[in-house]
């Protein structure tokens, strides 16, 4: 009998198409929760579910009752909000998974820095500041440059960069007001306050990985080649494999390591970020937060494993207790631009397309909003325009052709 698998799925993320085309390569009897009622749900009541994602003793009610007659053997959550209601349920049928709280704390960036620093993991300095607080006192007794974020939202939503009191007092503002907006809200917990860092300088990468009884495997370092200096801090081009030398990348593979054992993860993926701080004798490694999931937005795409596995499939074998043939990435170099956002207002027209895609070593180009669809841009803005993948022999070549498919991509926004 094949096995059972159930998928969280957001109505939010980008990787359904690439965690179900993983899932019916395996040939699992797949099983598809979001949190919004599905429209077939009644015509396939055993296989497309609704669950309530941010109430997760409910969620466990719910697929408690389901597992009674249809035993589950995997749970896997996609993107960061189903992270903790994918620990309860795995936890509450006794799946394969991280322990509970340890995901919780990769929600809650406070939580998470005080277990990171608890366990001497390189953190900058930080400090929580209520959202009902004075700002301006708040702004008083802090050291610049530093960064303000909320606690709870991810790809770089709120987070933005201080220099001054001023600008401190601007950016507690405008975070006070992306937490007051719905969609946030429905996050519940956590949305109250601000989380402050001192600013970390140098460059930065992403560390992708697969946690497997609490031992870290890395599967792929990527190097960010664009300057995150804010005030804010969109993702542009990740290009792997890294550059750096091997020594800086061992030290950015061990922080890893211990950021995850410092927050009690075990088992699955995990994306961290870093950044490489100069010191006199070497750059040394700081986190900057890591997360339960894999790599957000479309980026997975650029990665391939043993004799091509996508990371989605390597995803789902964990979960299953399947083995998995090869960790090994491919040899080639592979990059993805996340399209910049040129500006806020209504997409028109996407122009030059056709020329981005014939840009030699260019694999796709992936425009992932619609004409009349509303474009916001960081800090406030939670969607990506869209994306473009690149490969070749070196990571050099990989990250000029994106850069070179780029400049033929026209954005018309009114
Ligand atoms: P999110 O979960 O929303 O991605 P992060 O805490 O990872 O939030 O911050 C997003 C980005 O902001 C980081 O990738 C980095 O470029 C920048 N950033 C965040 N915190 C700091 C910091 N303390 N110093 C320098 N840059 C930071």
């Amino acid at each position: 009998m094949s096995k059972r698998l159930l998928l969280l799925i957001p109505t939010t993320t980008y990787r359904t198409e690439d965690f179900v085309e993983a899932a019916r390569a395996l040939e699992v009897d797949l099983v598809i929760a979001s949190d919004r009622p599905n429209v077939m749900s009644g015509e396939f009541p055993d296989h497309l579910i609704t669950l309530p994602f941010a109430n997760p003793a409910a969620a466990v009610r719910t697929m408690r009752e389901y597992a009674g007659s249809r035993p589950l053997d995997a749970v896997v959550p996609v993107d960061d909000v189903t992270t903790v209601v994918g620990a309860a349920i795995a936890e509450a049928l006794g799946l394969r998974a991280n322990p509970l709280p340890a995901v919780k704390a990769t929600r809650n960036k406070l939580a998470m820095r005080e277990l990171l620093v608890r366990a001497d993991v390189a953190s900058p300095p930080f400090q929580s500041v209520g959202l009902d607080e004075d700002s301006r006192a708040a702004a008083r007794r802090m050291t610049y440059p530093c960064v303000l974020k909320p606690l709870v939202l991810s790809a770089s939503r709120g987070v933005i960069r201080a220099n001054d009191e001023a600008e401190f007092v601007a950016a507690f503002q405008r975070i006070g007001a992306i937490l007051a907006s719905p969609d946030v809200r429905e996050l519940g917990e956590g949305t109250d306050g601000i989380l402050v860092e001192g600013f970390v300088p140098g460059i930065e990468v992403a560390l992708e990985g697969l946690l497997r009884d609490g031992g870290l495997e890395t599967l792929a370092v990527f190097d960010k080649p664009d300057p995150l200096d804010g005030p804010f801090f969109e993702e542009t081009i990740y290009v792997t494999p890294s550059r750096l030398p091997e020594a800086t990348q061992a030290a950015v593979r061990d922080c890893a390591a211990r950021a995850a054992r410092a927050l009690g993860l075990t088992d699955g993926p995990v994306h961290a970020e870093l950044r490489l701080t100069p010191t006199a004798a070497r750059p040394l490694p700081v986190m900057l937060e890591i997360a339960a999931r894999s790599i957000g937005g479309l980026c997975s795409r650029t990665l391939r494993f043993g004799t091509g596995m996508s990371l989605e499939e390597i995803i789902l074998r964990h979960a299953l207790g399947w083995p998995i043939a090869s960790l090994e990435r491919e040899r080639r170099a592979a990059g993805v631009m996340m399209i910049p956002i040129p500006r806020g207002g209504i997409l028109e027209e996407v122009q030059g397309l056709d020329e981005a895609r014939a840009v030699p070593l260019i694999e796709d180009v992936t425009i992932s909003m619609h004409k009349g669809q509303e474009v916001v841009p960081l800090p406030e803005g939670s969607r990506y325009l869209g994306f473009i993948f690149s490969r070749a022999e070196s990571p050099a070549e990989a990250e000029s052709a994106l850069r070179d498919a780029h400049r033929h991509l026209r954005f018309v926004i009114r």
